[in-house]
């Protein structure tokens, strides 16, 4: 691999882009309230517009990480759906390939994360599926660090390109990236900076043989039915609601101190499994997933959500003495926000 490098690329220029009003925000919860201001920037140029429209700005993925307040988010969103951000490109031989025969490709940070698995492997390229039926946008991926029981999409990432809110696009490489557990750092130029990932570099291995392809195309396949058949994938969630906590002292059954343990089962032993508030409900499948039941004939309310999830967090603290951190995002009226007590 190349060295790390965290280099500015680029300054952009400004761009026009139309401003839309009170615009529904979809997420996987199906639940929460309305965008104020609204745009979808097809380019660099337009989306430096947006940040001198509100430096603040939001972004949103595919909303599979996201929680937004009833009232609605006063920031400008922007929603990555439209041209180069959506464009998925090989880098091919010159500069493209690296030792060890990886191959570049730079995938624009709207780009879907299923989408772009199936386009790598009829391009020949393998390693995307470990992430199979993680619902995604590249962008949203790499900021969270999405992956599971079969990888991380860290593992695959060669550098990010960020456009700053001062308007330089920057690459970081890998190192600098700082990937963690869910999370990773982009030197801390994303938190509330109004930053925004503009492409995700991948570092792909090119399949030996049509039998390497097929078996990663299996891969695909039984990671898929593994979720399916330990998650509620079809409920409306998003995903493991809080991240796998790390154990300060050891508990029976449960782990080791300083083991990463999982969530869902600290939940469940705390006796959350099946609990209601509203529309919002721990699902019987997977503890550490709270769904929003729409068909209950109850509002769907982010609200609930948010008093679920303080519940399941005050049952687990009471019962293990372990302080769950949320995974989800949580957007309200004035921007990003916590869980609070
Ligand atoms: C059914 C289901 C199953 C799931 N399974 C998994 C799993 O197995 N593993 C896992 O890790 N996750 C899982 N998740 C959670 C989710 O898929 C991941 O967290 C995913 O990475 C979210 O990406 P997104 O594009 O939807 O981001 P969003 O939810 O839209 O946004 C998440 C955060 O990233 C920020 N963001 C998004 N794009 C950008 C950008 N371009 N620049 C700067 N910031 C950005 C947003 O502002 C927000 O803070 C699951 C979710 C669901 C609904």
């Amino acid at each position: 691999m190349r060295e790390p490098i965290m280099t500015a690329v680029a300054t952009v220029d400004t761009g026009k882009v139309e401003i839309l009003r009170e615009v529904p925000i979809p997420t996987w919860f199906g639940v929460g309230g309305a965008a104020r201001r609204l745009a979808h920037p097809a380019s660099v140029a337009q989306l430096m517009a947006c940040l001198k429209i509100d430096a603040g700005l939001l972004v949103l993925g595919d909303g599979a990480n996201l929680l937004v307040a009833d009232e609605g988010v006063g920031p400008l969103v922007v929603v990555l759906d439209r041209g180069e951000f959506v464009a998925q490109r090989l880098l091919g031989p010159d500069g493209g390939v690296l030792e060890g025969g990886h191959e570049l490709v730079r995938v624009g940070a709207g780009a879907k994360l299923p989408q772009t698995i199936t386009w790598s492997h009829r391009l020949g390229l393998v390693g995307l599926e470990v992430l199979g039926g993680i619902p995604a946008t590249l962008g949203g991926a790499a900021v969270m660090n999405a992956g599971g029981a079969f990888g991380q999409i860290s593992d695959m990432v060669h550098a990010v390109t960020v456009l700053t809110r001062g308007g330089a696009l920057v690459e970081f490489g890998r190192e600098a990236l700082r990937f963690g557990y869910r999370r990773a750092e982009f030197g801390g130029i994303l938190d509330g900076a109004g930053a925004v990932v503009v492409a995700v570099t991948l570092a792909l291995r090119r399949a030996a043989s049509g039998d390497e392809l097929a078996a990663a195309r299996a891969k695909l396949i039984e990671v898929m039915e593994y979720k399916k058949s330990s998650q509620p994938m079809a409920a409306q969630s998003a995903g493991c609601a809080f991240k796998n906590p790390t154990l300060a002292a050891t508990i029976e059954g449960i782990g080791a101190a300083g083991a990463r343990v999982s969530a869902g089962r600290l939940i469940d032993r705390a006796g959350c499994k099946g609990l209601r508030l509203g529309c919002a409900e721990v699902s019987e499948r997977h503890g550490n997933f709270i769904t929003a039941r729409l068909d209950l004939g109850v509002p769907g309310r982010a609200d609930d959500v948010v008093a679920l999830m303080r519940l399941v967090r005050a049952r687990v603290a009471e019962r293990f003495g372990v302080s769950l951190e949320p995974e989800v995002v949580l957007w309200s009226a004035s921007g990003r926000d916590t869980l609070g007590s």
